[in-house]
């Protein structure tokens, strides 16, 4: 859509056909669960004859030559982009004024910008500032172990493979200790990661699991999601139709298209994987089961991201970007350690590659690692909240990177209970120092604790991304805006 109109005019993702609802969140399909989830439109009714004024710190930074992007991080989110003219309606809240007194504006473009303006937060009454409302989950997010053997030998991985399987007794009675743990709880869903190891590597398992979770859900009312999380080696004709015919989603890692994955993601003999990786990706397309693209970052890949971002969106895939995360199990990872401004330079390569060829979806929830800018979230995940991880031997861990630090069982343990015993202090954004004040904090939270404290040996510091994040957080918005405008109806 473009612009060059005298009226003013405002638009935001809800002038996008089903714009605010197509938002790809990093939780649906990587491995970190995210909690909350708000998407109920607004309600922010304006009376022209009453003052408004414009919100703190808002971010108002230009888009091309004849647009601008605005955005509040102290309320509740979203982009609203403005003409020239809807900038100028904007700047006029600098002091409170009522919207029918505005100077140079006809009433009818005045009443479309201050709607959109008021529905995102960028204006309020004087004295009553928008306050960030938190949404409070009613999903419980379960990683579910089944097996810990794996075909390839990542460098980044967390896992200290073995054979270890889980079997179907146990996996039938994690799903019964979940979902009594669920309803004891207040849960109103539950949703499922199958992983590893190499999850398809334990296909038989994982598909009676899921069936039984299906039963017992249905039985007590409980809405079911589930992924699989895989490293795309092999995936047979077989098990994806099993998966389709379930709607269980695939989520497959891609770190590049060539040497840099191969490097990072060696198969067990050591042997390049992304040639096999891609061919999986195809074959999912092809047989009805488009996969999400995982592509976790380290300092061996920043300059290929973008190359993986246009094979995504040249097959119409959904990805979210994920920063290596260091882990007892990678023994030294000074060779995976990306440095601040290689990061930055990655994903703005990336970035570019959305600009051009944008998709309808809104990366805001996907591409920021930890981080999201689509609804104010005041932790950056669930640990200790509304997040399981049941490994092989039905050993409870808070965290998948910590699986080597079980804190129950499910034969002995209700699982919530359990997840939520002393270990990872999963704190708010404002119990971290340096983050308390941050513009960002209701948006990045502060980044991953695990990561925070192995950088730091401290959960209550900001995250050792901090610098990367605060970079690429405006960008973002930016490419948010171009988003709205693109496929704004006129
Ligand atoms: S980690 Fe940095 S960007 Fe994130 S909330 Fe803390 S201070 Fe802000
Ligand atoms: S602690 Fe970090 S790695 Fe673990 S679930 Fe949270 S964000 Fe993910």
């Amino acid at each position: 859509m473009s612009s060059t109109g005298v009226r003013a005019f405002a638009l935001s993702s809800y002038d996008v056909p089903h714009g605010h609802e197509l938002v790809v969140r990093s939780c649906e399909d990587c491995a970190c669960p995210t909690s909350g989830a708000r998407s109920a439109r607004p309600d922010r009714t304006v009376h022209s004859g009453r003052p408004l004024v414009r919100s703190r710190d808002v971010l108002e930074m230009p888009l091309d030559s004849g647009h601008w992007v605005l955005f509040a991080p102290q309320g509740n989110g979203g982009v609203v982009v403005v003409n020239e003219r809807g900038l100028d309606v904007f700047r006029q809240f600098r002091s409170p004024v009522a919207p029918r007194d505005l100077a140079g504006h006809d009433q009818e473009a005045v009443t479309q910008v201050v709607r959109r303006l008021a529905e995102q937060d960028l204006v309020h009454e004087p004295g009553s500032p928008a306050v960030a409302s938190f949404a409070e989950s009613r999903e419980l997010t379960a990683w579910l172990h089944v097996t810990n053997a794996c075909n390839l030998r990542c460098t980044y991985c967390y896992v200290h493979k073995s054979s270890d399987e889980m079997d179907t007794a146990l996996a039938k009675s994690s799903v019964d200790a979940l979902v009594d743990s669920a309803l004891r709880h207040g849960f109103r869903a539950l949703r499922l990661k199958y992983a590893g190891g190499e999850a398809s590597l334990n296909a038989a398992v994982l598909l009676e699991l899921h069936d039984h979770a299906v039963a017992r859900c249905a039985e007590h009312g409980l809405d079911l999601s589930a992924v699989v999380l895989s490293n795309g080696v092999a995936l047979s004709p077989r098990f994806t139709r099993d998966l389709r015919q379930r709607s269980i989603r695939v989520m497959i890692s891609l770190d590049s298209l060539g040497e840099t994955h191969d490097a990072q993601r060696p198969t067990l003999g050591g042997k390049p994987s992304a040639h096999l990786v891609m061919r999986t990706i195809d074959q999912l397309i092809e047989r009805g089961l488009p996969p999400h693209l995982s592509i976790t970052i380290t300092s061996g890949n920043t300059a290929d991201i973008a190359s993986v971002v246009r094979f995504a969106l040249a097959r119409d895939l959904t990805f979210s970007f994920n920063f290596f995360r260091d882990n007892a199990c990678t023994g030294d990872a000074s060779g995976l350690r990306y440095e601040q401004q290689a990061m930055v330079d990655g994903v703005a390569d990336a970035f570019a590659v959305i600009e051009e060829a944008m998709p309808p979806w809104s990366v805001l929830g996907s591409v920021l690692d930890r981080g999201q800018l689509v609804e104010p979230r005041r932790k950056a995940c669930g640990v200790g909240d509304d997040y399981v991880v049941i490994d092989q031997r039905g050993q409870i861990s808070q965290c998948h990177m910590e699986l080597d630090s079980p804190v129950g069982h499910v034969g002995v343990d209700d699982p919530i209970t359990a997840v939520r015993r002393p270990g990872i202090r999963n704190l708010l954004a404002e119990e971290k120092e340096g983050c308390r004040d941050c513009t960002w904090r209701n948006w990045c939270s502060g980044g991953c604790s695990v990561a925070t404290f192995r950088a730091t040996g401290r959960f209550d510091v900001r995250s050792p991304n901090c610098g990367i994040y605060k970079a690429i957080y405006p960008a973002a918005l930016r490419l948010e805006g171009l988003r709205v405008l693109r496929f704004a109806e006129a």
